[in-house]
């Protein structure tokens, strides 16, 4: 005997009537449950149960239009046993919840993709990144500054005295923002990228004549070789090239060949000049550079003041500059102020 409950429409009017269903072999017994009506005794035969679709209430219709409902699946999978109703429509209904486990699973891989190029390709970049040795940072720094020097760059013209000041000032900035590495300040004249200024993975930094003859002072040079002293530290050029690189890159490091890393040198002096940076490396740079010009008691602002005099100027050079390139420049300026502001009062006379 199977018995369930379900919901049954008499086919002519919406009205859903609570029965019971007991079927004894041959017939089925259908009897409301809040009353009289309906009561029917129907063979099984002369009833076809509709083939199932998905998860849902199974129906099976009744002669005149009329049908009964029911969510108990198994009782009517009963039935379709007994009827030899919808064989083969089974393997029709595993198909459609594989279907779905399908949908499901490919939604769970797109995550997972999202996931690892979100997180997990920065988080492994990094982790590479300080596992390059000096001297493979120095071979690529090496090449990629012999190609600026042959398509952008050409020797400085300031008077070494010009500049005397600020290498001493340079030595003294490195050795608190990062005293581990070598630093090296250099300079060129550039009348392609403008007043600018970059640093390479093996610590050299390159500020051009035009920066130092737009700067009103030395402090606002210092704020700019802070900025570029923190992407040095923190990795961020070899960060960049390895997450840009690719999942290839990232495996071939991970298994242990890092020099493979130097095939991607090639793509630095692109990234330094284009102002490769991530947004996030820019504002972990002007964070570490506003940190200094405040624990100096100098406050940002004239790092700010720089900021804004290299955007207005860089409007003259064909070049895109890795400082200004940006329409950023007011929310960078604006972060200093955030940060300045978040200080308390009295360490900016430290
Ligand atoms: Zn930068």
């Amino acid at each position: 005997m199977i018995e369930f409950t379900g919901v049954y429409f008499d086919g002519k009017t919406s009205r859903a009537y609570a029965v019971s269903v007991v079927f004894d072999g041959r017939t089925l017994h259908i009897r409301g449950v809040e009353g009289d009506y309906p009561a029917l005794d129907i063979p099984l035969e002369d009833c076809t149960i509709t083939p199932p679709l998905g998860n849902t209430m199974r129906s099976i219709q009744l002669p005149g239009g009329a049908q009964c409902q029911t969510s108990d699946t198994a009782a009517v999978s009963a039935l379709e046993r007994l009827t030899g109703q919808n064989r083969g429509m089974g393997f029709v209904h595993r198909l459609e919840n594989r279907w779905k486990t399908a949908v499901g699973a490919l939604a769970g891989l797109v995550l997972c993709v999202w996931v690892f190029v979100t997180y997990g390709i920065p988080f492994l970049a990094e982790k590479i990144a300080y596992s390059v040795p000096p001297e493979l940072a120095e071979q690529m720094s090496r090449q990629a500054i012999e190609m600026l020097d042959r398509r952008f760059l050409k020797p400085s013209e300031l008077d070494p005295g010009k500049t005397e000041k600020l290498q001493e000032e340079f030595q003294h900035l490195h050795s608190e923002i990062d005293p581990d590495s070598d630093y090296r300040l250099e300079f060129r004249k550039s009348p392609y990228i403008g007043p600018n200024a970059f640093a390479l993975p093996s610590g050299l930094i390159i500020m051009t004549d035009e920066l130092v003859d737009l700067a009103d002072s030395n402090r606002e040079l210092l704020a700019i070789l802070a900025h570029e002293t923190a992407h040095v530290k923190k990795r961020h050029g070899l960060r960049s090239i390895i997450q840009n690189s690719g999942v290839f890159l990232l495996v071939s490091a991970l298994a242990g060949d890092i020099t493979s890393i130097t095939s991607t040198a090639a793509s630095l002096p692109t990234l330094l000049a284009r102002s490769g940076y991530s947004r996030k490396f820019e504002t972990e740079a002007d964070t570490v550079a506003a940190l200094y010009m405040i624990r100096k008691g100098w406050g940002t602002g004239p790092f700010q003041a720089i900021l804004l005099r290299i955007t207005r100027d860089m409007a003259d050079y064909p070049g895109e500059s890795l400082l200004s390139s940006h329409p950023l420049t007011n929310q960078r300026v604006q972060h200093l102020r955030d940060i300045e502001a978040s200080m308390p009062s009295g360490e900016a006379a430290e």
